[in-house]
């Protein structure tokens, strides 16, 4: 059977991923947002009852607009357990975001709640019947805690959507989990689809020896990094690896740490990652922020890309600090001060440029999957026809090249409000 799919955003670019399935009930793919320091900039309008409206996880990429919908509208909304809980994190924390900046936001507390209010939380591997034709199952993604990969099938015909997922286990999640059955289309993310991650490994050992040698140097490791899955395996990385020095836990990563531990089902190994983040010291007022400067130590803190939260605080403080190092952990987007820092070594706060002399450097801890990583996992879904998203030029075209001539599959780049007609007509 035919169906449509329209690219809404996240087409050849990384952020504010939503797309729209028309299968006769129409179904909304994600509904994400994406930030950048000046701005934000969001998915195009939905323009259309929707009957229902699926989270992949709970990266404000993918979920940060789902309460906009909410001013006018009452979709039925599907994402895991954990997803709604950080995503109501994240959902409240860009309300109190543009409160500060001073900007309108485009929903507010009572948008949240209707919105959870309307979600339906569902688990990995449960199908269920969301409207008369379409029914929907979840994945684990092994991308974050609750993540999920989105098998969509109607009448014989099933369309997977990858969300954000990562191929090989990482130390707080399993792998994702690939075997999805019979699949007939794919919507994939295409964030490193022109190159393989170093292995995972070997980049623990060299963020930890550069944390050591920082602080045995006299000087502070700030380690920027996502609230939300990336500080707290950083945590989990430093404790297992046995580093003496004191380790700090900042910013809105606390809350998101209180949510992981509360779905120890979603997790790898949720003793280890308990004890580890019972060990690091969590920082919970300005006091304990001036007292973590004492002496030289590790500290986590958000926002990942730089754009705000008390990194910007510990980057003030230190910038100067030929001992110090900044060290970033995450895929820093485009227009983000943290690609700034690494690409220009510039970071603007309050206004003010500097030019930090402590060293700067990047670790590929990334949990998207390299280009191997996916067609790993294309080869064994053996789709009809691949659409990409998720991905900055020229990789993305690089990735839609090696899927036709590695295994012989149509790819099609998705584009920003275009649709496509799929299947047989
Ligand atoms: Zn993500
Ligand atoms: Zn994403």
């Amino acid at each position: 059977m035919d169906f449509k799919i329209t690219g809404l955003g996240a087409c050849r670019e990384v952020g504010r991923s939503s797309f729209l399935v028309d299968a006769g009930d129409k179904i909304l793919l994600d509904r994400g947002v994406k930030l950048t320091p000046e701005k934000i900039e969001y998915p195009l309008a939905v323009n259309t009852n929707l009957d229902a409206a699926i989270i992949s996880h709970a990266h404000l990429d993918h979920s940060g607009d789902l309460p906009h919908l909410f001013v006018k509208s009452r979709p039925v909304c599907y994402m895991t357990p954990p997803t709604l809980d950080l995503a109501e994190l994240l959902w409240h924390d860009s309300l109190k975001i543009a409160g500060i900046e001073g900007y309108d936001a485009k929903f507010s507390r009572a948008e949240i709640r209707r919105t959870r209010k309307f979600t339906f939380p569902l688990g990995y591997r449960t199908r269920i019947d969301i409207t008369d034709k379409v029914s929907l199952e979840f994945f684990d993604a092994g991308h974050i805690v609750g993540s999920a990969i989105t098998k969509l099938t109607f009448n014989n015909t099933s369309l997977v959507y990858t969300g954000d997922f990562k191929v090989v286990e990482t130390r707080l999640l399993n792998k994702a989990d690939i075997k999805l059955g019979h699949v007939d289309y794919v919507i994939t993310e295409s964030t490193y689809g022109d190159s393989d991650h170093p292995d995972r490994y070997k980049v623990e050992k060299e963020f930890v020896d550069a944390c050591l040698r920082t602080v045995e140097n006299n000087g502070f490791a700030i380690v920027p990094a996502f609230a939300v899955g990336r500080s707290h395996e950083l945590i989990d990385i430093l404790i297992e690896h046995k580093v003496g020095c004191p380790i700090y836990l900042d910013g809105m990563s606390q809350k998101a740490a209180n949510i992981t531990l509360k779905y120890p089902k979603y997790l790898k190994d949720a003793k280890t990652l308990k004890k580890a983040l019972r060990k690091a010291r969590w920082i919970r007022s300005d006091r304990d922020r001036k007292r973590a400067l004492e002496e030289p130590a590790i500290i986590v803190t958000t926002a990942g890309m730089c754009d705000g939260g008390p990194v910007l605080n510990y980057i003030k403080r230190l910038y100067n600090d030929e001992k110090s190092a900044i060290f970033l952990t995450g895929y820093q987007v485009e227009g983000t001060q943290g690609r700034r820092l690494l690409e220009e070594g510039l970071i603007t706060i309050d206004g003010k440029e500097y030019r930090p002399k402590c060293t700067i450097k990047k670790f590929d801890f990334s949990a998207h999957p390299g280009q191997s990583e996916m067609l790993k996992a294309l080869r064994k879904w053996n789709p009809k026809r691949v659409f990409l998203v998720h991905g900055d030029p020229p990789k993305i075209t690089t990735f839609k090249k090696k899927i036709e001539e590695e295994l012989g599959i149509e790819a099609t780049i998705m584009e920003f409000g275009k649709t496509f007609r799929v299947g047989e007509k």
